[in-house]
């Protein structure tokens, strides 16, 4: 039977049923050890007890009514937002792409308060800040943008990891408002700047009077162990974008601002029907509730140094894994050649995988996975790695 579904996705043939914890179970009762959350969604894995709790009694009470009108959940969800981040004020929408797009505006607008008539902002070679085009215009990947030119204009790009390239970039430009960038490049292939490249961005950004923005989209909601990857670095952005696991798969995007940025936005100047709906916020609040409650963040943390160290001692006799690598559990095992076959392979141990830049392995397992998932995981993927890497020369 031929697919009505547009071919936007290259689909593995598996589907899957119902989840547990960090298994998905497939129509034919097979368990799949998820090792991608979905993309960095499902932080908490799957039907988590919490978040059905909490979706079910708002569905039985209210889905939406609309931003014309106030939203409790909302305004509880921007308090315990804004107070774990050390941001004002929050803009809600529905996927990350919209929370940049907002940030992207919210710069604009900054520019323009500041009489800079062609605002432009910085953003990184191998970045990801979603589809649409105006994020898709951000996004530092050929592949994304081919065939949807005319790009969106007002983007000045560098290299990742790279302070000098910002300051020559400001140099050069004068109407460089805002730098746009992810703590640790997650579609790039899992980069980690340098441990202050964060501290200084932020001394740059206050010198030149330009925001600081972060796309905290996959690196956020506790994944490296810290409710945001930033504060890792004890600074804090001007504007910073979640969507992914704020509602571990009901779908929310945020744009958090700070100072100067907070009041830019204005009645009229943005808006979403859905965003924040009553419905959304409900999951995101039992998100944040569960986060903490269980201590998941601290061991986030552990969880992924615990799996790097297991990686490193089984692949340590193979020469062709180039780097092993990890915030929390934000985890890449980068290859010295192609390795997108690997999530074949891995699908065929029963075990959910992704392969991102071509070369490396990327790993964004649930924060609940316990000792014995992780032991599972490692010792699977460690055994396929190695007979990859052998027969492909
Ligand atoms: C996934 C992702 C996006 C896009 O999010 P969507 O919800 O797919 O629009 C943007 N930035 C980063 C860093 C991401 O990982």
């Amino acid at each position: 039977m031929t697919s009505h579904i547009m071919p936007t996705y290259g689909r593995l043939p598996v589907t899957f049923d119902h989840g547990e914890g960090v298994w998905l179970i497939d129509e034919n009762n097979n368990r799949y050890l998820d090792a991608l959350s979905g993309i960095a969604v499902c932080n908490l894995g799957h039907a988590h007890p919490n978040v059905h709790k909490a979706i079910c009694e708002q569905s039985a009470k209210l889905l939406h009514t609309s931003n014309l009108y106030a939203i409790a959940n909302q305004e509880l969800l921007a308090d315990k937002l804004t107070e774990k981040s050390g941001m004002d004020n929050v803009f809600f929408c529905n996927s990350g792409a919209e929370a940049n797009e907002a940030a992207i505006k919210l710069a604009r607008k900054f520019g323009h308060s500041k009489n800079i008539e062609n605002p432009a902002i910085i953003v990184m070679e191998k970045s990801f800040h979603g589809r649409t085009l105006a994020t898709l215009s951000a996004t530092g990947n050929a592949k994304v943008q081919l065939g949807f030119a005319p790009l969106v204009e007002g983007f000045i790009r560098v290299p990742y990891n790279d302070i000098k390239a910002i300051e020559l970039a400001l140099a050069a430009h004068k109407n460089i408002v805002a730098v746009l960038v992810e703590p640790i490049q997650g579609e790039g292939g899992i980069n980690i700047p340098a441990p202050d490249y964060l501290n200084q961005l932020r001394s740059l950004c206050d010198q030149h009077d330009i925001l600081m923005m972060l796309d905290e989209i996959q690196s956020g909601i506790g994944r490296t162990g810290k409710f945001l990857a930033f504060q890792h670095n004890n600074i804090i952005p001007d504007v910073c974008t979640l969507a992914k696991a704020l509602g571990n798969g009901v779908p929310i995007g945020a744009c958090l601002a700070r100072g100067k940025a907070a009041q830019l936005l204005t009645a009229g100047t943005h808006g979403s029907t859905f965003g924040g709906n009553p419905l959304a916020c409900s999951a995101a609040l039992a998100v944040l509730e569960t986060l903490d409650a269980d201590d998941l963040i601290t061991a986030a943390q552990q969880k992924g140094d615990a799996i790097h160290s297991q990686f490193a001692e089984q692949l340590k006799n193979n020469k062709h894994v180039v780097d092993i690598r990890n915030k929390g559990l934000m985890i890449g095992i980068e290859l010295d050649r192609p390795c997108a076959d690997l999530v074949k392979l891995a699908l065929e141990k029963q075990l959910l995988i992704n392969v991102t830049n071509d070369t490396t392995i990327r790993l964004l397992p649930p924060l609940i996975i316990n000792t014995e998932e992780i032991n599972s995981l490692v010792n699977t993927l460690a055994a396929i790695i190695n007979t990859y890497t052998e027969q492909t020369a």
